[in-house]
């Protein structure tokens, strides 16, 4: 079994709330939502962050914000507007090693988010 909690999502050994999946990446509902609108855009390959990331998965990271941004037409928060974080290391609180884009929304959102 993957010790990757979000490899185990993809894997169907966790469970998660799905909103969309393909070849290359699923989303789905954060389990601590931050605001109404809470979704993940994660790579189904396992990449630990940003600076994982090389030259070829760079379409990848396209991809991540393509689907946000059909995830927040979709849930309505298209106008109203969204953040989409990708948060990389100690530094920026990042606490799930699988790089993840948050698609956050329906709400004024605070910056910092603390
Ligand atoms: P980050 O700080 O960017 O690494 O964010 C990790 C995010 O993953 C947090 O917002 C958590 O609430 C979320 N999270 C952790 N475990 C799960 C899980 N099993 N299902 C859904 N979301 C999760
Ligand atoms: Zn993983």
């Amino acid at each position: 079994m993957a010790a990757c909690i979000f490899c185990r999502i993809i894997a169907g050994q966790a469970p998660a709330k799905v909103y969309y999946r393909d070849e290359q990446v699923i989303a789905f509902q954060d389990i601590h939502p931050v605001a109404p609108v809470h979704i993940l855009i994660v790579p189904i390959k396992h990449l630990e962050s940003i600076n994982a990331m090389t030259e070829e998965d760079k379409p990848l990271i396209g991809h991540l914000f393509w689907v946000a941004r059909q995830l927040a037409a979709q849930q309505g928060i298209a106008q109203s507007g969204y953040r989409s974080i990708i948060n990389t290391g100690p530094d920026s609180g990042q606490a799930v090693f699988h790089l993840h884009l948050h698609l956050i929304g329906g709400q004024r959102v605070r910056f910092p988010m603390g």
